[in-house]
């Protein structure tokens, strides 16, 4: 759970009490338990998750500078030489596969240095945390291995099987890396 200042708790209790709503109201506007918005309130922001602290802050209209922000923990010196990935799912270099009739990607993970931010295929800015737990990247893997969050999150388009659909996706990531290979080869 996001470390939130103190400060925010009593602010949405303010906010709350000024806007004559009461916290089973307010619980069930946010679609949580009034229990949860009472610890909350009283100092102990661990009983939301950021997706209801957020929800939260729009129905009291606490205007989005002041909304909390999730401290993001500090990388730790060893992974000074940072691995990102592409989180973009349409991107070629991301593989998909189907376990369980579930899509899944594996991301091609790229050393960071302070010049390589964006990805060399699509041009997305290169992510380099987990989008479940925020550590940074340090193992190859669709998933994280620290939270089990997927790293790319991939959606079937509407009516397609998804083995069709995967079959078709491998084929265009095929044809590109051919394209791409004789360039490379005449390079070396
Ligand atoms: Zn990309
Ligand atoms: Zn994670």
């Amino acid at each position: 759970m996001a470390q939130l200042p103190e400060d925010f708790c009593r602010k949405v209790a303010a906010a709350r009490r000024e806007q004559g709503l009461t916290q089973s109201a307010l619980a069930k506007a946010a679609g949580c338990a009034q229990s949860a918005i009472s610890m909350f309130e009283s100092g102990h922001p661990e009983k939301l998750s950021m997706e209801f602290v957020e929800k939260i802050a729009g129905i009291l209209k606490i205007p989005m500078a002041e909304k909390p922000r999730t401290q993001i923990p500090e990388l730790p010196p060893a992974f000074s030489l940072q691995k990102g990935y592409c989180p973009n799912p349409a991107c070629l270099s991301n593989i998909p596969y189907i376990i369980n009739d579930e899509l899944f990607v594996w991301p091609e993970l790229i050393l960071l240095t302070d010049n390589i931010k964006y990805c060399v295929t699509c041009g997305e800015v290169l992510e380099r945390r987990c989008p479940g737990c925020e550590r940074p990247v340090t193992a190859e893997g669709a998933c994280c291995a620290s939270c089990g969050h997927p790293r790319v999150l991939a959606t079937l388009p509407p009516g397609v099987s998804s083995e069709l659909w995967v079959i078709g996706r491998r084929d265009e990531i095929r044809q590109w890396r051919s394209l791409l290979q004789p360039r490379y080869c005449q390079q070396r």
